[in-house]
């Protein structure tokens, strides 16, 4: 799904909307869901724990809510105050992990210091860990296993395939290597037999790697650092940076990883930001919670 623009009789780069594609895919989850309802008497159910007062936590948590009761599912939400003893926040994971009407859970982080979040992760249920943090979840996908993938890749595989079909034989560098993006991100473009690499803050000549690569996935958290003069003409570029800059007129504005304006007049295709990679997330955790459902009920999963 893309928009393509010009300037002057120049053509530049079809801009990818992800808003539009993650809209159609909440749709086809929202319209799976009855379907599910129908087989086993109960919707899927999506538990949300927040820790703390982040403010940013309370819009993603609230935002988080609204869709998955816009896609029919059931939503719960916990909040615990941020001095909340990790015990007592791993009780909560475990009665939710006993809970049937609970398929999916995730936990927003970040969570506020002490407590620890690998701790957390390793005790959500693998079977309903929507997020794909867990372990073993992230064994089975370097494993090319089927289980829970992380959201944001997830979102951003769905954008090149749809983009540009089969991937196979491209080259692709991922800047970054956390392990909600960049891994996860770097194991799917393996699966879908992409040349990958992975870049990082110790990576020596990064404009050399991005000069070589047909897909860049840059999720590093710096504003605009890849040039346009350093992409590959033709190639197509997912922002997966969300940095909060001040601009010219004291406004803050939203930008990604890389130069859209710049990236622009070079690549074939580019995510904006906002509107890009971001809506995508919210849309897979919805699908994964649809997945995690059926596959607890022992239903084959829905053609999405
Ligand atoms: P993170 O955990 O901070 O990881 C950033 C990665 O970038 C690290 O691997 C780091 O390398 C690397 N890096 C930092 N500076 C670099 C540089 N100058 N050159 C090359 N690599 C560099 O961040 P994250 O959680 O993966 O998130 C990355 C960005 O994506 C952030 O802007 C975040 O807000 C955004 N994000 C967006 C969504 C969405 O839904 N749109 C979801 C998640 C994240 P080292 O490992 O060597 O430190």
């Amino acid at each position: 799904m893309s928009v393509t623009a010009s300037i002057d009789g120049n053509t530049l780069a079809a801009v990818i909307d992800g808003r539009a594609f993650a809209a159609g895919l909440r749709a086809r989850v929202a319209a799976a869901v009855p379907v599910f309802a129908a087989a086993t008497g109960r919707a899927p159910g999506l538990a949300v724990v927040l820790v703390g007062d982040d403010p940013a936590s309370h819009v993603y948590v609230r935002n988080k809510g609204l869709a998955t009761k816009e896609a029919g599912m059931a939503s719960f939400e916990h909040r615990l105050p941020a001095d909340v003893p990790e015990a007592e926040l791993l009780a909560l994971v475990a009665t939710l992990n006993a809970d049937d009407a609970v398929d999916g859970i995730l936990v927003q982080m970040p969570c506020p210091k002490p407590i620890s979040e690998a701790r957390v992760i390793a005790a959500v249920d693998p079977a309903k860990d929507v997020d794909g943090f867990h372990p073993v979840n992230a064994g089975r996908l370097a494993s090319g296993l089927p289980g829970l993938v992380p959201c944001t890749p997830s979102g951003c595989l769905m954008l090149l395939q749809d983009r540009l079909g089969d991937l196979s034989g491209l080259e692709a560098l991922v800047i970054g290597r956390s392990n909600i993006v960049g891994k996860p991100m770097a194991a799917l473009l393996v699966q879908a037999s992409c040349t990958v690499t992975v870049a990082h803050s110790r990576t020596r000549e990064l404009a050399a790697h991005v000069a070589r690569a047909d897909i860049v996935v840059a999720a590093v958290g710096v504003p605009e650092l890849v040039r346009g003069s350093w992409l590959k003409r033709g190639a197509t570029v997912i922002d997966v940076g969300m940095n909060r800059i001040a601009g010219a007129d004291g406004k803050t504005r939203l930008v990604g990883d890389v130069n859209f304006a710049e990236a622009m007049a070079v690549v074939g295709a580019v995510t904006p930001v906002p509107g890009g990679v971001g809506p995508m997330t919210i849309a897979c955790l919805l699908r994964n919670t649809l997945l995690a459902a059926h596959a607890r009920a022992g239903l084959d999963a829905p053609a999405l």
